[in-house]
């Protein structure tokens, strides 16, 4: 009777201990990213994991630029800090989902194809060289108190949700270029960097661009500033503003932004001028007052790829991660990594 109690007994401990040694290094996984040590039971942790494990890059070395430090993290929570810092946490569900997929690409493309940019990482945290990243300590620290739990939920889930997911063009994961705001017409890269360009970036437009702050904004610089800055670069530079045409448009980009203009005596590309004049994209008009010049500007950043105001209207309209995606780049296909 003893020996059947204590069977009874172990049967029960049984019972609850093989779930939770199944679960829990998975969940520490899944969490904390620890490598576990296999044994036969991991293994088989290993096995449930593999189906959404990307096969080389479960973690990645962020070098942190402002500390000089390099971090490994695994590549899910890296991107929580990605889409947090690259995305608005308001904007929809599938908009940020659709942000977590380019911004893993984009990772994986950057680790594949700029090896040695940074000496012992993988990618950095400089938006200006690589993608920007928040550690979740800031990134909760800029939101209100009140909705910190809430906003960080809908990151990790987003990321989450899309576990595993790159965008490829011939089986290869894409340069998932992506900006804010098209202002209409997103760009091929030629037009921004030159070269031969991508077959999957191609200029698409987006309705309901125009709707968002990122859309409209204006620079104006007096016209001795504007000379100024202008030698900077071409100290041959002369204008004379009592001509009619002393500022001209010469040739518009498939996107509509500007591809060269006529200042003076120097003809710049729109890009040039965007830089030189600190405008938020090349997509430019301008007024010649008194004594300063107004550009009135149209989209914000390089205008190549996905607009991440463009994928939240078109999540307002009803459309998927997915096909944000397709929208954005041609010819691709979301595949597992
Ligand atoms: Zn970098």
């Amino acid at each position: 009777m003893k020996k059947l109690i204590l069977l009874v007994l172990l049967l029960v401990l049984l019972a609850f201990t093989i779930p939770i040694l199944f679960t829990i290094p998975f969940q520490g996984k899944a969490v904390a990213g620890e490598v576990e040590k296999s044994n036969s039971m991991e293994l088989e942790n290993q096995i449930s994991e593999e189906a959404y494990a990307y096969s080389s890059y479960g973690e990645i070395k962020l070098y942190h630029a402002k500390t000089n430090t390099v971090e490994t993290i695994p590549l899910d929570t890296y991107l929580y800090g990605v889409v947090s810092a690259e995305m608005p946490v308001d904007f929809e569900v599938e908009a940020l989902k659709a942000q977590a997929i380019v911004a893993r690409t984009y990772t994986i493309y950057t680790i594949s194809n700029s090896a040695g940019k940074h000496e012992g990482a993988d990618i950095c945290d400089d938006s200006t060289c690589c993608q920007a990243w928040i550690s979740k300590e800031d990134r909760l620290a800029k939101w209100e108190e009140a909705k910190r739990e809430e906003n960080w939920k809908k990151i990790v889930g987003a990321v989450n949700a899309t576990k595993g997911k790159v965008i490829v063009y011939e089986g290869k994961p894409i340069n998932a270029f992506f900006h804010s705001n098209s202002g209409g017409t997103t760009e091929p890269p030629v037009n921004v960097w030159g070269g031969t360009g991508y077959p999957y970036l191609q200029a698409v437009q987006t309705a309901g661009e125009e709707n968002y702050s990122q859309y409209a904004s204006e620079v104006t610089l007096s016209k001795t500033e504007l000379e100024e800055k202008i030698r900077q670069s071409h100290s041959d530079f002369t204008i004379n503003w009592q001509e009619p045409e002393c500022i001209k448009i010469l040739e518009y980009t498939d996107g509509n932004r500007v591809k060269t203009v006529k200042i003076g005596n120097i003809e710049m590309s729109g890009v040039e001028a965007r830089t030189l004049f600190g405008l938020r994209s090349a997509n430019f008009t301008f007024l010649i007052q008194e004594d300063s010049v107004t550009f009135q500007v149209k989209g914000y950043g390089h205008g190549v790829g996905m607009s991440q105001t463009g994928a939240d209207s078109l999540a307002k309209e009803g459309k998927s991660a997915e096909e944000i995606i397709h929208h954005f780049y041609q010819n691709v296909e979301i595949i597992s990594w």
